[in-house]
């Protein structure tokens, strides 16, 4: 080997890990001990639980657009100025926004009787006298989606697929295409309006309600979810053999352009105050239930995460921004504006993860982080061993209002919650403040406050750019 060539190896082989030394991410020790004790202090703290006791009481529902969001609006910036934290603002989001209006259905024959409906967000309406026709059944969107042309001509189209209950909502995405795009699918086969099954795992009657788009090219039709139970029904009469003729009537109709906020508080950093860990759930909620899991548990949730780290004595190094979400429920608004409104800024995001899925206790947490920063991500995971939850992946969601960032590269976790019950309340009457365990929502607290906390703390980062 010549000695140029050997210098150059040396030198190769020191500048390449040296540098990836240098920059590889690292935990303090105190901060860890730090952490420990935050999270110690979260299972008996209960604040989660007085702030979304306080929403569901003071605002209650609060879709998109009504004077619920403008109140919840209020409610969050007053709440967040209450528990100290130190910048509290509200940035601008702006949406069509739709009315729900009456909602009845009923069998007109061979079986004469009422069913509980609920239209679908955004659906049109019918005309005032009602919409009546012959039920067409399908098991699934893909059947309606291959049937021939013309099948569901001058029908109501009803799909009867049965969501699947798990721990992790993983029957969601089977299912809930059918409430997203029915109306579009049973429109090309000719029909006058659709009736889903409900996106839910409960057997009680009241019907999930849930956002459903329409096509530019397609002709709109009225769109409802039937209560569990009205599906069952609707399915028995059916098999009878005899045409079955229901008549539904919406007095759904879209509304005005709307403003509403993403509502934001800040633990402002003492080392590094521009760089900051996110995290958050989203303001609004559906009309029908008070938006006690959905997301009222998942504001929550994060907003007593930071105000646990305002309370110690010291400001963390970075900041600690909260942000409850406007406009999830149609169409992930805030979240997009957010994403628009900061893309210039994405590097100063360190982490970020969403609390959306009821209020069950954690029991995994995933990241998104570039490979060398991955130890550290176990680490934070190993301080929530007693807690129950252990490591899962790298291939972290972020929760809904993070996908606009994560689309952009930022690094995100996903605390992942025990979802079982979700769907028996989700978009429901019954999504109510009685169905969150103390104890459970403070166990969240305390893993919300680890993440947290360690991320603004950290030497080094999470990375960008991440795929
Ligand atoms: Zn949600
Ligand atoms: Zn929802």
């Amino acid at each position: 080997m010549k000695l140029a060539s050997f210098a150059f190896t040396i030198l190769a082989l020191f500048h390449t890990p040296l540098a990836t030394f240098a920059q590889a991410p690292s935990l303090d020790a105190e901060d860890i001990k730090i952490a420990e004790q935050l999270r110690d202090e979260a299972l008996k703290s209960s604040k989660g639980y007085a702030i979304v006791e306080s929403l569901t009481t003071e605002v209650g529902p609060r879709m998109a657009g009504t004077p619920g969001d403008a109140a919840a609006v209020k409610w969050g910036e007053a709440k967040l100025k209450e528990l100290g934290f130190d910048k509290v603002w509200k940035e601008p989001v702006t949406f069509p926004t739709w009315k729900r209006g009456v909602e009845t259905a009923e069998v007109i024959s061979p079986y004469p009787q009422p069913l509980v409906i609920t239209a679908l967000g955004f659906s049109i309406g019918t005309a005032a006298e009602g919409l009546t026709a012959e039920i067409k059944a399908y098991e699934t969107l893909e059947d309606l989606k291959n049937a021939p042309d013309n099948d569901a001509k001058g029908k109501i189209v009803f799909i009867k697929y049965k969501m699947k209950k798990a721990r992790d909502g993983s029957g969601y995405g089977p299912a809930v295409s059918a409430r997203g795009s029915g109306a579009v699918e049973a429109a090309k086969k000719g029909a006058v309006g659709i009736l889903i099954r409900s996106i839910g795992t409960d057997s009680h009657r009241m019907a999930h309600t849930g956002m459903m788009r329409y096509a530019d090219d397609v002709v709109r039709i009225p769109a409802a979810a039937l209560s569990a139970p009205d599906a069952d029904l609707l399915e028995n009469m059916l098999k009878r053999g005899k045409p079955v003729e229901v008549k539904m009537t919406l007095g759904a109709r879209d509304g005005q352009e709307y403003t509403s906020y993403n509502v934001i508080g800040e633990i402002t950093g003492s080392e590094k105050p521009e760089e900051y860990v996110l995290i958050g759930g989203h303001l609004d909620s559906w009309d029908l239930g008070t938006g006690a899991l959905d997301d009222g548990a998942g504001v929550a949730i994060t907003t007593a995460a930071a105000e646990l780290i305002a309370r110690l004595p010291q400001r963390p190094k970075r900041s600690i921004r909260v942000i409850m979400w406007a406009n999830e429920e149609q169409g992930l608004v805030g979240a997009k504006a957010y994403a628009e409104a900061h893309k210039n800024d994405l590097n100063n995001i360190i982490t970020g993860a969403e609390s959306d899925f009821g209020a069950g206790k954690i029991w995994r947490i995933d990241s998104r982080v570039k490979a060398d920063a991955l130890p550290v991500a176990k680490k934070i995971a190993e301080i929530m061993e007693p807690l129950g939850i252990s490591y899962g992946n790298n291939r972290a969601g972020g929760g809904p209002d993070l996908i606009p960032l994560r689309q952009l590269g930022v690094s995100v976790f996903s605390l992942r919650q025990d979802g079982t019950d979700y769907f028996d309340y989700h978009h429901t009457p019954d999504d109510t403040l009685d169905k969150i365990d103390k104890a459970a929502l403070d166990q969240n607290t305390a893993a919300y406050v680890v993440l947290a906390y360690l991320s603004a703390q950290m030497d080094g980062d999470f990375g960008t750019d991440i795929e």
